[in-house]
């Protein structure tokens, strides 16, 4: 997922990567004039956006769009406010960082109830309430499978791992194990080797954070994006809304298709980004808690629109897991808005959930 107005700095990329191949010469002055365009990009006023701020955060990228203008001092107070709510995030919840707080809990070793920021207890109670609604299929333990399919800090396997190496990793897997306690705001584990990683959904969180802080310093019309997952609220300076491209997912990239954000939130899980292939199967970054695996790697994408990009992120992921016979079903029972693309042999194929469909209502009044 990408803004739509960043489309075109995409497809310039890969223009420049041909005409390296065309000269050294061609590629210089290709690359020259891209550099160009990136700069003018950030600094000038541009689709109704006043101002960008940018940075890493979380492994990724985020980009925070303002359709307000805003003088020097302003901007500095947004910047800071930007990044401090990002930087405390990281310091509660990056499973990267030892010392995070989250990574204290996981390397404790022991089951007894640890008090925890309420942060942590607010995104970990939503991640259960996924948990249960998706009948499982999202589950912030799975880090140990994760781990074992090379999909987090441990290398890929030269082999797929065994079932008896899978049932063993399985016993400290279970989100039923977690224990949260919302009043005393405490978190406990019924395994001491048991850890919580908040990846799949953490991003979204950290989109609803930022526009909280730029909300109670009295924006009202931004787009904020962290690692893919966005949040609008009103409108770009020109009175349009915010518009966001979703991928193709088709191992290939590009936008398939352009949707418009009328203050709410979009999440994007794919199988199409992070993969191998061993053994003559395809393996991706998804775990299917159920089974131990990784769920099915058939080229799709999930697309879920939420008031909560923290939800509309959890819920990416666990339709993933679901695919998309069972995935629509769950998110229609469940309610929720989202979009399937997925490869078929004409091409590609999207399922809306009727939440989804019902949007366009909304879309088309706003247009007006
Ligand atoms: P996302 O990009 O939001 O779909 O999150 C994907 C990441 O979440 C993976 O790279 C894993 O670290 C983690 N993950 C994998 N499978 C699951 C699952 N079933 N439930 C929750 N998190 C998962
Ligand atoms: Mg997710």
């Amino acid at each position: 997922m990408t803004s739509a107005s960043e489309r075109v700095l995409i497809q310039s990329r890969g223009g420049a990567g041909a005409g390296r191949l065309r000269s050294a010469a061609l590629a210089a002055l290709t690359l020259l004039t891209l550099a160009a365009v990136v700069v003018r990009q950030s600094q000038a006023p541009r689709d109704g956006v006043a101002h960008e701020f940018t940075g890493f955060t979380m492994g990724t990228t985020y980009s925070v769009k303002v359709a307000e203008r805003l003088d020097a001092d302003r901007r500095a107070q947004v910047r800071s406010l930007i990044e401090s709510r990002l930087d405390r995030i990281v310091g509660l919840m990056s499973t990267y960082d030892s010392t995070s707080e989250l990574s204290r809990f996981n390397h404790r070793g022991q089951t007894d109830a640890v008090r925890m920021a309420p942060e942590l207890i607010a995104v970990m109670t939503l991640a259960r309430d996924v948990s249960e609604r998706s009948g499982g299929a999202f589950d912030v333990t799975v880090a140990p499978l994760v781990n074992a399919w090379g999909f987090g800090p441990a290398q890929r396997p030269a082999h797929a791992p065994a079932e008896a190496e899978l049932d063993e990793l399985r016993r400290r897997v279970g989100y039923r194990r977690v224990f949260i306690d919302g009043a005393e705001g405490t978190v406990a584990k019924a395994h001491p080797a048991m850890f919580v990683d908040l990846s799949a959904v953490a991003k979204g969180f950290a989109v609803d954070q930022v526009a909280d802080a730029l909300t109670g310093a009295g924006l009202e019309r931004f787009l904020v994006e962290v690692g893919g997952e966005l949040k609008g609220r009103g409108r770009r300076a020109d009175g349009s809304p915010w518009r966001v491209g979703v991928e193709r997912p088709d191992w290939g990239r590009g936008v398939y298709r352009v949707v418009e954000l009328f203050d709410e939130a979009i999440a994007t899980s794919g199988d199409y980004r992070n993969f191998y292939d061993l053994d003559g199967t395809r393996y991706q970054h998804i775990i299917d808690p159920r089974t131990g695996s990784p769920a099915p790697a058939h080229g799709i994408s999930v697309s879920v629109i939420d008031e909560a990009a923290a939800r509309a992120d959890a819920w990416a992921t666990a339709l993933v897991v679901l695919g998309p016979a069972e995935g629509e079903e769950v998110a229609i029972r469940e309610g929720v808005a989202a979009l399937f693309v997925m490869r078929s042999e004409g091409g590609l194929r999207e399922v809306e959930t009727p939440a989804f469909a019902a949007r366009r209502a909304k879309a088309d009044a706003g247009a007006r």
